[in-house]
């Protein structure tokens, strides 16, 4: 696939985007007006850079309100096309976009555009330039990509070919079937963007919600295969307006974009029929760990909330200062090293979430997934007698290690081989989920590498009422749900995300749900064995009276140990919170009866109940 990308897509001044594009490892990148306009640099100066850093410029673009046109409107445009043509030939590129006409002045009859466009083609092959002419999605008379390209295939003209943007091509639903009826050498060039189904005017939705393939909603795969169909081998060039890129950081927002490419390249929900280099994503086989970086005095406290949970230290590592605690086939590590990683991550973010391991059938094949999506492996000196597990750096700089399905337990037999104390039958059965918090900025990008790199399908996006404000919520789930993500981001600086962010100092890990078939059971044991659960009200309880007819009896016993309740049809979800350890983490435990969500619908109770105990969570 050969890369490329709008520079209007990403934050900074024009050279700054530039060189963050060719790090990235873009091919190519369209020149946006209005970053020429706004830059000290001459076109010249643009081309040379360009050429130095290895990218070509595939197009210079938009140039607005070309055909249709009455005179003396008409010839103005004209002349002020042949002055882009000027900046073209210094900037370097032989190809113009051409959006269609948006003027109250543009006569809609066809024979008219199709008249003007053969005089640009004319006018543009003189100069050995070609002008890609694009439906907008809100153009006056042309707003489908069937009426630019009958347009284009009637101009008939050497100079003349058609832009396909997804965007405008899949907010109005237009069919990718019709793309088949394209010539390839006629298509000039494919712009692409992702974006959420919204109920709202094609131009505010595309100026502020365009995403990056796998960020959104549409069915991009069946539109880029489309593509492939009809033989087309030019470029493929991301064209994203959204604010929050915006606000990012300009070679952030290009990896992602050259790594969003790749995963369309792949195949975004399902495998692309065309033959690729991309490695498909990584199935998993579930969490294998989750290790924690602490100081032994921290290690004390999160010990204290493991053990009425069922947990028990069951082993020591070799030689490091590395506790395994287990419940069921959950493995918690506890890692109180002087040094290394966990030790810098505890520096930086205190006691927290350092490190999650997740079982794959296949680990050469995820660390070849990731390395094609511009992922960076974590690499760190390993002894010889020690077992590799290779890592990359996953959210807020932790890291994600890809433990080997077959060789699990040879791998613990060998690096924890000092007993402790015996396994406790209790009452949890694995790990449901694991919820990360991000500033809102980062949710987008980290959304797009967990869809990039794991075989994992994302739920839709939702809003949930934290009491300072609105958090963004979005799960992904392996098929069989053995790998459940979570990922929060709020723009509130108040909001208990936001607050979690500040005390952590970046995102990180905020909960781990762990999963049980017997809720009360567990509620139980573990509340009097001195685990401190989050108070729910009454109130909370009285309204589940009314709201869904349980048993008055079940009601009390629910109020009593502080379980949340949720429905969906005849399914069932119950959950209790413990309190933040380290003010930053806490557990959820959860047993689902046939239930697929999370509990949104309690989300405000928990966070209402959190931010009374704020003192816990800030200091
Ligand atoms: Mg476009
Ligand atoms: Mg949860």
């Amino acid at each position: 696939m050969k890369t490329s990308i709008a520079t209007v897509s990403i934050s900074g001044t024009l050279d700054a985007k530039l060189r963050a594009i060719a790090a990235a490892g873009f091919a190519g990148a369209e020149i946006f007006e209005n970053d020429l306009l706004s830059t000290n640099l001459s076109a010249r100066d643009v081309a040379s850079l360009m050429a130095d850093l290895g990218i070509a410029c595939t197009m210079f673009q938009p140039f607005r309100d070309l055909e249709g046109l009455p005179e003396p409107q008409r010839t103005r445009a004209f002349d002020r096309l042949e002055r882009k043509f000027d900046v073209m030939a210094e900037l370097g590129t032989d190809l113009l976009l051409v959006c269609s006409s948006c003027s109250p002045l543009a006569d809609g009859d066809r024979e008219r555009m199709v008249a003007d466009l053969q005089e640009a083609g004319e006018r543009a092959a003189k100069r050995g330039l070609r002008i890609g002419y694009e439906a907008l999605a809100w153009g006056r008379h042309v707003n489908d990509h069937r009426d630019a390209w009958a347009l284009v295939r009637d101009a008939d003209h050497p100079s003349i070919g058609l832009v396909l943007d997804s965007f405008h091509s899949l907010a109005r639903r237009i069919p990718s079937s019709s793309i088949g009826d394209i010539r390839p050498e006629k298509l000039f060039i494919v712009q692409v963007a992702d974006a959420p189904i919204l109920d709202m005017d094609y131009l505010g939705w595309s100026r502020h919600f365009r995403s990056m393939p796998g960020q959104g909603e549409f069915p991009l795969d069946d539109w880029a295969a489309a593509i492939r169909r009809i033989g087309y081998e030019g470029y493929w060039s991301l064209e994203i307006f959204n604010d929050r890129f915006r606000a990012g950081s300009a070679s952030g927002v290009a990896v992602d974009g050259y790594r969003s490419l790749k995963i369309l390249e792949g195949g975004i929900s399902r495998r692309s029929e065309v033959k690729t280099d991309m490695p498909p994503r990584v199935s998993t086989q579930g969490v294998e760990f989750i290790e924690f970086a602490a100081s032994h005095e921290e290690a004390e406290t999160l010990g204290g909330m493991l053990r009425p949970l069922g947990f028990r230290p069951t082993a020591r590592h070799r030689h490091k200062d590395v506790t395994r605690w287990t419940a069921g086939p959950i493995n918690i590590v506890v890692n109180c090293e002087p040094e290394g990683l966990a030790h810098s991550f505890d520096s930086v973010h205190g006691a927290s979430v350092c490190a999650i391991g997740i079982a794959v059938q296949d680990v050469a094949g995820a660390l070849g997934r990731a390395d094609a999506l511009h992922i960076p492996r974590f690499e760190q000196a390993v002894a010889p007698d020690e077992w590799p597990i290779p890592s990359v750096r996953g959210v807020g700089g932790s890291l994600i290690y890809f433990v080997d399905a077959a060789t699990r337990d040879a791998m613990w037999a060998h690096e924890f081989p000092v007993p402790l104390e015996a396994p406790s039958a209790g009452f949890l059965t694995g790990i449901d989920h694991i919820a990360q918090t991000m500033q809102y900025e980062e949710f987008l990008s980290w959304l797009l590498f967990y869809v990039g790199l794991f075989d994992v399908q994302k739920t839709p996006q939702l809003e949930i009422a934290d009491p300072m404000g609105l958090v963004q919520s979005q799960a992904v789930e392996s098929p069989d749900r053995s790998l459940r993500f979570t990922l929060n981001g709020s723009l509130a600086s108040q909001s208990l995300s936001s607050r979690f962010i500040q005390n952590y100092f970046g995102a990180g890990v905020q909960h781990i749900a762990l999963a049980t078939e017997n809720v009360f059971a567990l509620a139980e044991a573990a509340q009097s064995l001195g685990l401190a659960p989050l108070e729910i009200p009454r109130n909370y309880y009285d309204d589940l009276e009314a709201k869904w007819d349980l048993d008055p009896n079940l009601i009390d016993r629910m109020a009593e140990l502080n379980i949340l309740y949720d429905r969906d049809g005849e399914a069932e979800y119950f959950q209790f919170y413990s309190r933040a350890f380290a003010r930053r983490v806490f557990f959820e435990l959860v047993e689902r009866r046939g239930y697929d969500g999370y509990g949104a619908a309690n989300a405000p109770i928990r966070l209402a109940a959190q931010a009374r105990h704020k003192p816990e969570i800030i200091d």
